[in-house]
């Protein structure tokens, strides 16, 4: 493999070993159908029963309370159009906020033009919705809110239980979170944080791709919308990924028993790449949560940069990065997250997140710290962005 220092971790992450080793069987040998009645099946049904427990006893719920997924996207897409659709006879209002991932954001357009009214909560400079602001967007009619725990452009981590108790206190709506970026980085109890459906991923935690899982308490009205056998207690048609499942389980698991150990890492690695950005680099900014941040996470804006550049520069010197930004029909995008924080377009096309991981090193951090201030120097040289 190309030697590549790997700063991405929030677009997804390496295998644990120890979750390939789990998963194997399940992908060689123990084939089995975990619907079919003989041993094969039954072992594979075992092994799926055994990752609901692990998976339940991580987020403080029970085993039913779980519904496996394929990840995020339709984990939110589920908790949005099942709730909407099965509850429509209560209101019809729904509140999230602007910086949702796209599987939100998408999910609530859907569910406006199938006639429903979505209220987007704005955000601070730093990315955090505001409990008092919920509060007075809170309605009679309305059947959810669905404010993200951590956002996965710049870190902010969200005020989950203030917004829960806000919700509780006003209405009777239903309170989910997209925890794709908080869950084995950070406590993500659901009995702490109050939550009535949390959806989460397992590639994020150096689990597979392709497998996550929606948790909905017990009494929620939740509508399936994969029709088909009864998996999945009639919530999820679908044979179950029985490889998949089970990494995701031991994913969690390693993240569970490392948490306190990676966080310190981590964040250590972050703080020094803080600090050097801002320390080696004039006009860069930090976006985001300067405290309430990820452990992992770090983002910028470069002044008179271009992030797609900026990271095609990276990618040529070997680091893997990421920007908000994105190409729609040839002309560049910026992100609609950095646009919600207040920046003006030119600015917020200037981004740059730096999400590291269990396996970076201090001499990587210090690798990148080193390059990245000539790499930014040189695009303002020959950049088309005004410094404006
Ligand atoms: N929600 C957030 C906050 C994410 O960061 C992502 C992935 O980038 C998703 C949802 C989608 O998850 P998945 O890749 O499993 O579909």
């Amino acid at each position: 493999m190309v030697s590549m220092v790997y700063l991405d971790h929030s677009a997804t992450t390496p295998l644990d070993p120890e979750v390939l080793q789990a998963m194997m069987p399940y992908l060689t040998d123990e084939f089995g159908n975990a619907s079919s009645v003989y041993g094969l099946g039954q072992r594979a049904r075992q092994a799926i029963d055994q990752a609901r427990d692990e998976v339940a006893a991580y987020y403080g719920v029970a085993a039913k309370e779980v519904i496996f997924t394929s990840g995020g996207t339709e984990g939110d897409n589920f908790a949005l159009q099942g709730i909407a659709q099965r509850n429509a006879d209560r209101g019809r209002h729904v509140i999230t906020s602007t910086i949702e991932h796209d599987a939100v954001l998408r999910s609530a357009e859907a569910l406006e033009q199938a006639g429903f009214e979505v209220t987007r909560l704005p955000v601070d400079r730093t990315g955090v919705v505001d409990p008092a602001q919920l509060g007075r967007a809170l309605r009679p009619d309305t059947i959810l809110v669905s404010i993200m725990h951590a956002n996965n452009e710049i870190g902010t981590i969200e005020p989950i239980r203030e917004l829960v108790a806000v919700t509780r206190e006003r209405s009777s709506a239903y309170f989910h979170t997209d925890a794709v970026q908080s869950t084995g980085k950070i406590p993500t109890r659901i009995d702490e944080l109050g939550v009535d459906l949390l959806s989460m991923s397992a590639h994020k935690l150096h689990g597979p791709k392709g497998v996550g899982c929606l948790v909905v308490r017990s009494g929620v009205r939740l509508l399936p919308q994969m029709l088909g056998g009864g998996h999945e207690r009639n919530r999820r048609a679908g044979t179950e990924n029985v490889a998949g499942i089970v990494g995701l389980a031991k994913a969690i698991g390693i993240a569970q028993r490392d948490m306190a150990k990676n966080t310190a890492h981590l964040t250590a690695l972050r703080d020094r790449l803080i600090v050097g950005v801002l320390g080696r680099i004039p006009g860069a900014e930090l976006t985001g949560h300067p405290v309430n941040r990820l452990p992992h996470h770090a983002s910028f804006l470069f002044e008179g940069v271009e992030g797609e550049s900026l990271l095609l520069q990276l990618d040529m010197d070997g680091f893997a990065a990421s920007s908000g930004s994105a190409c729609t029909s040839g002309s560049l995008e910026p992100s609609h997250v950095i646009l919600a924080l207040g920046y003006p377009r030119e600015r917020a096309l200037g981004s740059l997140r730096l999400s590291v991981g269990k396996g970076n090193t201090e001499s990587e951090i210090e690798l990148v710290l080193d390059r990245l201030p000539g790499m930014v120097a040189r695009l303002r040289a020959m950049t088309p962005i005004s410094a404006a």
